[in-house]
């Protein structure tokens, strides 16, 4: 996450930059305050959803044409991350899931974020929020990966199936996007 804050949130004094832990980070020039910018991965979870016996992949309306991956999204306070990747399913997929298992923990450093990935098995009629532009069902023996973030959670859960997937060709434009600098979105 690009930071671009002068001032500290905690007693607005002048941010300052000094080396900690072998790492540059903004801190504020007050020392009694102490406050310091640690800018820690955040955790997002992202949910590998099977509605009818398929694998759903979905594309969010920022995303270029042709990019589709996993639901996800930050937890609320106090949320379990269990509970976080059930209630976004029913957000955005308008399904009711449960959680099967756990499927691994990734670091995503492109958005400084620790994706937390999990199996579900949904019920119900797909409904899409605003933030999903398009969503399509893919069998298990056909599903592919794609090389990055969450795509790797579905190419190791595959791989515990039995499956043998295959990288997707990506168009251009979503290569060139997967490889850009970005913000939160
Ligand atoms: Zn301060």
């Amino acid at each position: 996450m690009r930071d671009n804050r002068q001032f500290c949130p905690v007693c607005t004094s002048l941010l300052v930059h000094r080396e900690i832990g072998g790492i540059e980070r903004p801190l504020c020039s007050d020392t009694s305050c102490g406050f310091v910018f640690w800018d820690n991965p955040i955790p997002v979870v992202a949910g590998i959803v099977e509605h009818e016996g398929k694998l759903v992949f979905a594309r969010n309306a920022l995303w270029p044409e042709g990019m589709y991956g996993l639901v996800t999204g930050f937890l609320e306070p106090r949320e379990t991350p269990e509970f976080g990747v059930v209630r976004e399913v029913a957000e955005e997929l308008g399904l009711r899931a449960r959680v099967t298992e756990f499927v691994g923990a990734y670091g995503f450093a492109r958005k400084n974020q620790l994706l937390l990935a999990y199996h579900l098995v949904a019920e119900g009629t797909i409904t899409l929020d605003a933030e999903l532009a398009d969503y399509f069902h893919v069998d298990k023996a056909e599903a592919e990966y794609w090389p990055g973030g969450t795509g790797l959670a579905v190419r190791d859960w595959l791989l515990s199936q039995g499956y043998d997937p295959q990288p997707r060709e990506l168009p251009d434009a979503v290569k060139a996007w997967m490889k850009a600098p970005i913000d939160q979105d």
